[in-house]
C-alpha cells in the first residue's frame, strides 16, 4: 500500500471518490399529520441551500418490488451527485406519465406515509423524522379537506376513515415510528423542533464526515498513522 501511494495509485483512488454527499432526510407520519408543512418549513429555513423534495407518491402505489427499486435507484443517483428524472403522479389519470428533472442537491428530503417501510430506503437516510399528530387532529383535517374542497359526504368520509385510513395507520405507519431519530409532536406548530432540525442539518453540511467523502482515507490513516 505504501508503494502504491508512492506511485500515486492510492492518491488517484482518493480523488476518484471525491463527490459531495447530500444529507438525506426521511419524513414519515400519518396522512394530514403535517409532513408537507414540516418539509416546507425546513426548505424555507434552508433557503440558501439546494434542497430537493421527493414524494413517495411518485413511486409507491401498490408497494411492489419494482416501485421500490425505482425509488432506490433515484436516491442512489442523487447520492452519487447525478441528475435524475422523477415521475410525477397524475391524480386524475392515476398514472405516472409526466416527469421532472431533479438536479443533485445538498439536502434530499424523502417524504411519505410509508417512507420508513423498507430497510434499504431507511439505510440511505442520514436523519429520520416522524411527524406525530393526534388522530383526532388528522381526522378533523381530513373531514375539512374532503367535505370542503372535494365536496364529499361526511358519512362517507367517516366510513372511509374507520374502514381503511385508521387500520392502515395502526398496522403500517405507526409501527415505523420506532425507526425515527426525531419525533415531532404537533407537526408544523412545533417551531422549536424545526429550528433544532435545521441547525443539525447546517452543522452536518458544514462538517461532512471525511471518511464518507473519502472512503479510502481510513486505509491511508491506518497505514501511515497520520
Ligand atoms: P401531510 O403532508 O402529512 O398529509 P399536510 O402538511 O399536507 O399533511 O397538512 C394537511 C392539512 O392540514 C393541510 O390542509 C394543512 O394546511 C393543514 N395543516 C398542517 N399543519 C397545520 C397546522 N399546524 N395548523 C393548522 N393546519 C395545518
Amino acid at each position: 500500500q505504501a508503494r502504491n501511494l508512492q506511485e500515486g495509485q492510492a492518491t488517484t483512488s482518493v480523488t476518484e471518490n471525491v463527490h459531495k454527499q447530500p444529507f438525506i432526510i426521511g419524513v414519515a407520519g400519518g396522512a394530514a399529520s403535517g409532513k408537507t408543512t414540516v418539509c416546507d418549513m425546513i426548505i424555507e429555513q434552508l433557503h440558501d441551500q439546494r434542497v430537493v423534495l421527493v414524494n413517495q407518491d411518485s413511486f409507491y402505489h401498490n408497494l411492489t418490488p419494482e416501485e421500490l427499486t425505482r425509488l432506490l435507484s433515484v436516491v442512489e443517483m442523487l447520492r452519487l451527485w447525478k441528475a435524475v428524472d422523477i415521475p410525477k403522479y397524475d391524480f386524475r389519470s392515476y398514472k405516472n406519465n409526466i416527469s421532472r428533472r431533479v438536479n443533485p442537491s445538498d439536502v434530499i428530503i424523502l417524504e411519505g406515509i410509508l417512507i420508513f417501510h423498507d430497510p434499504r430506503v431507511r439505510d440511505l437516510m442520514n436523519m429520520k423524522i416522524f411527524v406525530d399528530t393526534d388522530a383526532d387532529v388528522r381526522l378533523a383535517r381530513r373531514i375539512r379537506r374532503d367535505t370542503g374542497e372535494k365536496g364529499r359526504d361526511i358519512g362517507m368520509v367517516l366510513d372511509q376513515y374507520s374502514k381503511f385510513v385508521k387500520p392502515a395507520f395502526d398496522d403500517f405507519i405507526l409501527p415505523t415510528k420506532k425507526y425515527a431519530d426525531i419525533i415531532i409532536p404537533r407537526g408544523g406548530d412545533n417551531h422549536v423542533a424545526i429550528d433544532l432540525i435545521v441547525q443539525h442539518i447546517r452543522t452536518k453540511l458544514g462538517q461532512h464526515d471525511l471518511c464518507k467523502i473519502y472512503p479510502n482515507l481510513y486505509v491511508i490513516h491506518s497505514t501511515f498513522q497520520i
